[in-house]
């Protein structure tokens, strides 16, 4: 997608600290994190948002979990616990429109909205 910042990222064409990456799946530290790791595990095709996922995207949404859980062991917060978020659409949150999901942690996280 053109116009889309995190196909950007992806391409290389805009900057970002990126902290693992495959064939299909790119995560990168977010530009204002919201806690000590804040992280953003995104898949490399775009996908607008979470409601566009199809059956063919279930094993890829499994592999982003489980990238998800081995950047919480090697930035040292899967013993201390953390959260893997997506926010979907407007009222989900939702600002830049290529999935992807929030690895937070390092710090107590309060309620959700
Ligand atoms: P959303 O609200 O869509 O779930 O979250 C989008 C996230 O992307 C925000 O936490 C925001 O800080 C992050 N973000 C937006 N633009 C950039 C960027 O250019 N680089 C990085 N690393 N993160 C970005
Ligand atoms: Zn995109």
């Amino acid at each position: 997608m053109d116009d889309c910042i995190f196909c950007k990222i992806v391409n290389k064409e805009i900057p970002a600290q990126v902290v693992y990456e495959d064939d299909e799946i790119l995560a990168f530290k977010d530009i204002k994190p919201l806690a000590p790791v804040h992280v953003l595990v995104i898949p490399k095709k775009h996908i607008p948002d979470l409601t566009a996922i199809t059956g063919e995207d279930t094993g890829l949404i499994g592999r982003l979990h489980l990238v998800a859980t081995r950047l919480a062991e090697e930035l040292g917060v899967a013993d201390s616990g953390f959260r893997f978020v997506n926010n979907c659409k407007g009222d989900g949150g939702q600002v830049v429109f290529h999935l992807h999901f929030h690895l937070l942690g390092g710090r107590q996280l309060r309620g959700l909205g």
